[in-house]
């Protein structure tokens, strides 16, 4: 076994960590993980849980999954590299792109665009939709909209969009022309509004107040996850992503669904826009694209979108943009392979129905423990309880109490995610009753560990 104490300090002097304080993995050092099989990760102390965050919510279909692993080390035998500026393709990423097409066909798109990841995927379709008004000669269109509390990444242009000061402070000034609307979030919301579908109406009359605010001429697109995900799983009423879609067509906004977390399954459907009934105009993903196994994305662009481009005479479509590992083939030699098990499994059924049990048993935790403020989820395998000080007032619980549950679950069997207030659940897709059991029983000592 591997020295943890030593492998922490080495860690600790020569490594920052994403989405953490520097000086944090001195004083709170992180957990060393050394290997996976199945839904459950183990640390270089030999400690081995159910992984309750699935990866970073991209590993759905668990650790082991050999078809993916084999055309991995296939594709790096064929080909480990070319690039797909123009002028080169490879034989992986063609078949890859016919794949996608035909499986996001009843979401109306028909292109796929190649990233290395969510932020990328992100980059890409804002700069998709500013070219696409200006080809059609509709050039003062520029502005973003979004929702407070959506999450889009760490690029710039992301962070503009993102609704949450915590990725936005330190970084101003972000990109002007970006504004944000109230999210649905029924517990904490401007409005004071507690019923789903009245606060839904609520948000879309807030939309459309801003674009009459600003012009719809000057408005390019409007960006949302279908389910948001880092802000804290927040599952909209059913009236919300079709209302959104209505109001953009009718101002020619295009819509850009954020699927980084929820294509290919999680939500119980095998996209979020699909099971809200929406077909938006661009569609980022990545994450669960490979299974985590290889940083990859897509954007996906509908046929009209496309269309702009394709037929146009102007000199202006060309596309100035585009990444080293665009349509890398080792990334899409993944992708195939997770489609096919994807599809194979039917892993969206098995989300809805253990997303269903998860639901269920985290709900039956806010009887129990007073820490509990809310509890959001029931779209398929992503949960969250928002913990509170004070349940009455909604203080939201301080960072080292929440890490206590993040500790005395993980010790108790499962490794959960925490985010500001928010226990976050989003296990791998595969996952049995008797994984959600686990997870349930560890999370309820992680909350009965503080109270
Ligand atoms: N969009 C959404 C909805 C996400 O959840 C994430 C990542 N959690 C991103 C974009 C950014 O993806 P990445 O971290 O792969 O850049």
């Amino acid at each position: 076994m591997k020295d943890s104490n030593f492998l922490k300090e080495k860690n600790a002097r020569s490594f920052w960590h994403p989405m953490a304080h520097p000086a944090d993995s001195l004083a709170n050092p992180p957990t060393i993980v050394t290997g996976a099989r199945g839904v459950r990760i183990s640390d270089v102390d030999g400690h081995e849980v159910v992984d309750a965050v699935g990866g970073l919510w991209n590993v759905n279909l668990g650790f082991s999954c050999a078809p993916v692993k084999a055309a991995i080390a296939q594709q790096l035998e064929a080909l480990p590299y070319y690039s797909t500026f123009r002028g080169t393709t490879n034989d992986a990423v063609i078949e890859l792109s016919e794949e996608l097409r035909e499986f996001f066909a009843p979401d109306g798109l028909e292109r796929a665009f190649y990233t290395s990841g969510g932020s990328d995927s992100v980059e890409t379709a804002l700069r998709l939709a500013r070219q696409y008004h200006k080809i059609r000669g509709d050039a003062g269109r520029t502005k973003f909209l979004s929702l407070k509390k959506g999450y889009h990444g760490t690029h710039f242009g992301g962070a503009s969009v993102n609704g949450n000061a915590n990725f936005r402070t330190q970084y101003e000034p972000l990109m002007p022309g970006c504004y944000h609307i109230p999210a649905p979030y029924a517990y904490r919301n401007p409005f004071g509004e507690t019923d789903p579908e009245k606060l839904s109406q609520l948000c879309l009359q807030a939309l459309a107040d801003e674009i009459a605010f600003q012009g719809a001429e000057t408005i390019a697109a409007l960006i949302m996850e279908p389910v948001l995900g880092a802000g804290g799983v927040i599952v909209p009423h059913e009236n919300f992503m079709p209302g959104v879609r209505e109001i953009c067509s009718k101002h020619g906004i295009l819509l850009i669904a954020d699927e980084v977390i929820t294509a290919f399954g999680r939500t119980g459907s095998w996209t979020g826009s699909r099971h809200w009934g929406v077909q938006p105009d661009l569609m980022c993903t990545a994450k669960a694209i490979t299974n985590g196994y290889f940083p990859f994305g897509a954007v996906m662009i509908a046929g009209h979108v496309a269309e702009t481009f394709e037929k146009d005479t102007t000199g202006r479509a060309s596309i100035g943009h585009g990444y080293t590992y665009s349509g890398h083939p080792v990334g899409a030699a993944a992708a195939l392979a997770c489609l096919a098990e994807t599809k194979r499994l039917k892993v969206n059924e098995n989300a809805a129905a253990r997303g269903a049990e998860l639901y269920a048993g985290v709900r039956a935790m806010a009887d129990k423990h007073a820490l509990v403020g809310d509890v959001r989820g029931g779209q398929g395998l992503m949960c969250a309880l928002e913990l509170v000080s004070d349940r009455a007032a909604k203080t939201p619980i301080d960072k080292s109490t929440i890490g206590k549950v993040q500790e005395a679950a993980y010790q108790s069997g499962a490794m959960i995610r925490v985010s500001g207030p928010n226990v976050i659940l989003s296990p791998p897709l595969v996952l049995t009753s008797d994984d959600v059991q686990t997870i349930l029983t560890a999370v309820d000592a992680g909350l009965s560990a503080v109270a």
